[in-house]
């Protein structure tokens, strides 16, 4: 299961929206062994595609740099599909190299219009394996 602020989610969705029609990808960070995406970091979709992404070689080494020092770990990778459903693609499958990580899929594929409702879907992929999970979209705490 993945239980993600509903903050985040929006931000997600946002950043898939923005992007559409090319893929959008990103990863939210949170502290080591939390299970608990708290840091939402947007990256460039390096090759700028509608059917494919890339993160960009640089900002990744520099974000798990930072990770590193935060004792942070990548809780969610997520990337949005334009023109398909919210199911990790072969190519995904096969780039996945997190067995810890929440891999969420975003179709923005009835956005055409700006308005159509937008998929978020979230999976395990471990060696290949590939396993829808529940999406629970909580309120922030209040502090
Ligand atoms: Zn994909």
């Amino acid at each position: 299961m993945l239980r993600i602020d509903q903050e985040i989610h929006d931000a997600i969705v946002a950043h898939a929206k923005k992007d559409h029609p090319d893929e959008a990808c990103g990863v939210v960070a949170g502290p080591e062994g939390s299970d608990t995406p708290t840091r939402f970091v947007p990256m460039v979709n390096a090759a700028s595609s509608p059917t494919f992404y890339e993160f960009d070689s640089h900002d990744l080494l520099a974000l798990y740099k930072d990770m590193d020092v935060r004792d942070e770990e990548p809780v969610v990778v997520y990337h949005s599909h334009t023109a398909t459903e919210a199911y990790p693609s072969r190519t995904d499958i096969g780039l996945a190299m997190e067995p810890q990580a929440h891999y969420v899929l975003v179709s923005t594929r009835e956005h055409g219009n700006n308005e159509g409702p937008v998929e978020f879907r979230s999976y395990r992929i471990v060696d290949g394996e590939v396993t829808e999970e529940e999406v629970v979209v909580a309120a922030p705490e209040k502090s």
